[in-house]
This record gives C-alpha cells, structure tokens and sequence, in this order.
C-alpha cells in the first residue's frame, strides 16, 4: 500500500509505476573532512559514486510534466538525462545534458539548485527533493574522466562571422550554441585564460580549473576560436569588429568592477578587493607559489566583509592560506545571499560569522598598514526595497577587531569601457547594458548582449540563459535580418488550450 505522502508525490506518473516507488532518502555526496580540508585547495565534495548516482537517480519520478524543468534557466531535460543515470547509461546521460548546457560539470557545482530545480520537484512538497544538481556533475564528471565527449554534427558553414567578448559562461554558452549552428565563431577575451568568474573568482577548491578548461577545449573543439589577452575597447572597439567582417556581435563583459564600504582607511596597505585577492589565488595560481610566480598574501587576521558566495569565497581562501578568518555581515545569517551549501561548508572549516556587525573605519599604523578595523553593532528595522530587514546601527556599541588584512566583498559593478568606446550602446544608471530581456537586442544593431554585463552581478545559469536567448536572436539576425520575440509558455499554452 502507498502512504498519502507517495500518492501525493507521484500523482502525475502512471498507477504502475506508482506501485513500484519505494522510499529512498535523499542520497548524500562523501566530501573531505572540514580539519584537513581547511589547508588544501582539493576540491570539498568527491561526487557521487556510480552507485550512489544510481540509487539518487531511481528516486526521480520521471514525472509527465516535470515542475523542476520550470526551475532550469536553460530548460534541461531533467527527468530524461536521469533516467539516462538510472538505466547505467551514464555517457548518454551527460550527452543529453549537453544538448541544452554547455558547461554541466560546472552548474552541476555552482548552480544554486536549491531555489532553482530542486525547488520545483514535486518530491520536495513532502520530503527532499532529488539531488539535480549532484547527478548532473556526476554525468559530466564521468564523461569527461571516461575521455569521450560527443561532437555533434555540424551544419555547412552559414557564411557568418560572430564576435564575442569575454569568455565567462554567457559568452561560452553563446559560442556553443552558435557554432553548432554553423557560424564561424572568435571569442575575444581580456585575461590570460578564459572561464569569466569561473577561472578568476571561484576558487580551485569549489570549481577545478581543469573543469572549465575541458569544456573550453570542447567549443574548440568544435572550431570555436578564443583569443585571449584581447581587450576589446582598447585593442579594437566593437564598430571597428563589424568593420573587419563581424556580421554580429555578442557583449558579454561581466561585472568585474569592484564596490568598496566607502569608509575611512579603505587604501591602507593590507586592504584589497575580493576581486584581487581571489584573483591573485585564482588564476595567478598563488596558492601554488613558488611553482607559480604569483606570491600568496599571508596574513595573521583576515576580515571579509560581506556575506555573499564571493564573500564566502575570500574567507575561505584566507583560511587555507594560514590566517584566522572571520565574515562581518551587517545582516542576520538567514539573510546571508551566499548559497546555504557554502556558508555550512565555511563554518565547518572553522570560519567565524560575526552577523549583524558593520565596519565603520579601518585602522592603519603609523607605515600605513591595516591594524584594525572598527565596527558598529547593527539590529534589524523594517523590510527595505529589497524585501530583506533593514539592518540599522545600535548606538554606541562600537568595538575594534585587530587585523592585518580586510577584504571587502560587497559586489561588483560592470567595466564601463566597452560602453565609453561605443556611443550607439545605452546604459542604465547602474553602468548596466540596456537590452531586450526576451531577444536580448541593445541599442546598436547587430549587438547582443547577456548575463551580469545586463543584470549586473547575478549567477552563471542566469548569465547562460541570457547566452541561450541570445544565441537564438543572433541566429535569426544573420539568417533573416530580423528578430521575433520568442512566444513566452504560457501563451503556447494558451494557444493549444484554445485549439
Ligand atoms: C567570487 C565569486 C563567486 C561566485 N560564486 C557563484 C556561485 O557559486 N554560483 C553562481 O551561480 N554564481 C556565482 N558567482 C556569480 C557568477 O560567477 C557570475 O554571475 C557569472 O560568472 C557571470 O557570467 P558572465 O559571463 O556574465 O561574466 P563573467 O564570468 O564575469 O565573464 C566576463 C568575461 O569578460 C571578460 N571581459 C571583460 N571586459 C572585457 C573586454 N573589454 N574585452 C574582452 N573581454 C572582457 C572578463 O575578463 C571575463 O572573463 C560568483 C561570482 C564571484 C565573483
Ligand atoms: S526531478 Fe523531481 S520534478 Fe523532476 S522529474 Fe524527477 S521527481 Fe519529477
């Protein structure tokens, strides 16, 4: 007999199948232990062993009209690619990913699942949801160890030359979806590697780097061109691309221009962004000094402030660097944005939250150095414009934290140099692109545009989504000249209710 709770759950599958379902709890993914894990960069989860995938991927319902679809910015075909799982067929799984996701082994790792896919399953209602996330980096991370990465067919050259700039997951998503079209792709990118975030921000111990460097080598694999070290603004601006045969153009720049608290002794010597900090680690691989020339920052006492992924990130960082970390976050820790996963992972490595808690001056010695920071106790008013309580100062109950390092890692703003060097592109008041958020059109013909260069500093499926409506609006602008507006769900819906 089923209990109310598995009739419930699986009232869209056939009665059959209903039987079957016994009730398999959620299954966890072994990861390293907090005490050895704080001093290395390896990565924290091991993944999902083939077993554990397939027992994960026997508790999906492969519900008819699957709700976690809904959840997915780039619709992957959820319940197909885990059946894939729980059949064994776990390359085909990884394949099906890929029809819809140019980059699986990296959302599968940094995608917040839990108020996306897994929000929407229908297991969720009663119970836990099934681990999406983890079954997708367990498909990806099999196919890429197994060493066979399925390149499609592709098309007859269409005759059509794309410009993209900047290799971060919208401009990587738009490179894969265009060359599978047939257009000759050239990515331009101003770092040395290209990834976006994903190489310079997200450090080696939540994202590897030679993840993202497999599915890079894949779009070149496909004929995608990356040139990297190529500021565009400065090498060529975007008017001089068409001028050299770009029959379309894609900006995808990112928001990596950092914000600062805006408070006393923000340049003392010992106070960096979390955009440098991270990238020193990152990409200029400090954490592997003296075998790269990049020296780590050593520090005694580091404070992140903030308490976003970023922030998580910088702390963590610090710690495996052999300091003693602490977050000032002027919140309560329910209003945290980092993923819930990361801010339980930086506590388990002994990294200490001080909540509710605002910088107000940093404090240098008489070289200029930072020796401490003083900070403000907050309490919680009314919700402000963003839905969250507003955090306000609680008088008089300033206090010093001694420190040699501060990192602040409030958020990032766009570059404003692609829109400098290119008058016909409008931007907002937050130095955002202005651009159509169905087609992804800007204001110069033939440029697109997508991801947090458009919505200021947000996630990577969503800059991939934007990639992926771009990509179909760019296609149609070289095919035809013009682009429709894609017809939204529910009006097909509609339509078909209609009919
Ligand atoms: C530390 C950190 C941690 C994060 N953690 C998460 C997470 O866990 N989960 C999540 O979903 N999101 C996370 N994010 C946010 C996420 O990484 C971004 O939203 C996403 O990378 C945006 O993608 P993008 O392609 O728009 O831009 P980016 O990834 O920023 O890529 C833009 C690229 O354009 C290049 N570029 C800029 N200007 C030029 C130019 N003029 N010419 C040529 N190239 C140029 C840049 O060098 C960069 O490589 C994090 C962000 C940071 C900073
Ligand atoms: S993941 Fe959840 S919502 Fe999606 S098909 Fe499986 S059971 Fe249904």
């Amino acid at each position: 007999m089923l209990s109310p709770d598995e009739l419930e759950v699986g009232r869209n599958m056939e009665p059959k199948e209903k039987e079957k379902k016994p009730k398999i709890p959620r299954q966890s993914m072994p990861e390293q232990d907090p005490r050895r894990r704080r001093h290395n960069y390896e990565e924290v989860p091991y993944g999902y062993t083939d077993e554990l995938a397939k027992t994960e991927a026997s508790r999906c319902l492969k519900c008819k009209k699957p709700l976690c679809v809904t959840g997915c910015p780039v619709n992957i075909r959820i319940p197909d690619f885990i059946k894939l799982i729980d059949e064994g067929k776990f390359i085909e799984a990884a394949w099906k990913l890929k029809e819809q996701n140019t980059l699986p082994a990296v959302t599968g790792r940094v995608c917040p699942q839990e108020s996306q896919c897994e929000a929407k399953c229908i297991l969720g209602k009663k119970g836990e949801p099934v681990a999406i996330g983890r079954l997708e980096r367990f498909a990806a991370d099999f196919e890429r160890r197994a060493g066979k990465p399925k390149l499609p067919e592709l098309p007859p050259p269409s005759g059509k030359k794309v410009a993209i700039i900047g290799a971060g997951p919208a401009g990587l998503t738009v490179a894969g979806d265009l060359v599978k079209l047939g257009h000759k792709i050239t990515v331009f990118e101003a770092l040395q590697e290209p990834g976006g975030v994903l190489v310079y921000g997200i450090p080696e111990f939540r994202l590897p780097k030679e993840i993202v460097k497999y599915e890079v080598d894949y779009l070149r694999k496909l004929g995608v061109e990356v040139l990297t070290d190529y500021v565009v603004g400065k090498a060529r601006t975007v008017e001089e691309l068409f001028k050299s045969g770009y029959d379309a153009v894609f900006i995808g720049t990112g928001a990596g221009l950092p914000m600062f608290m805006g408070i006393p002794g923000e340049n003392l010597v010992g106070v960096y962004s979390a955009n440098e900090y991270l990238t020193r680690s990152n990409l200029m691989k400090a954490f592997r000094f003296p075998e790269y020339g990049t020296a780590p920052i050593r520090s005694k006492r580091v404070i992140t402030v903030g308490g976003g992924n970023v922030a998580m990130d910088s702390a963590r960082t610090a710690q495996r660097l052999g300091a003693e970390s602490i977050i000032v976050y002027r919140r309560s820790r329910d209003e945290m944005p980092a993923r819930a996963e990361e801010i339980h992972h930086a506590e388990q490595e002994g990294i200490k939250l001080m909540i509710l808690t605002n910088p107000v001056r940093v404090i240098g010695d008489e070289e200029g150095r930072v020796k401490a920071i003083e900070c403000i106790k907050m309490e919680l008013g009314e919700p402000d414009a963003s839905g969250r309580r507003r955090p306000i100062p609680v008088k008089g109950s300033e206090f010093l934290i001694e420190c040699d390092t501060v990192i602040p890692s409030l958020g990032n703003r766009p570059n404003p140099l692609i829109p400098m060097t290119t008058p016909a592109l409008k931007t907002t008041r937050w130095g955002t692109l202005e651009a159509d958020p169905d087609t992804m059109e800007t204001t110069m013909k033939g440029v697109f545009a997508g991801g947090d260069i458009v919505t200021g500093a947000a996630t990577v499926i969503s800059a991939m989504g934007a990639g992926k409506k771009a990509a179909a609006s760019m296609h149609e602008y070289m095919m035809t000249g013009k682009v429709t507006k894609p017809v939204k769900e529910e009006k097909k819906e509609e339509k078909e209710e209609k009919k």
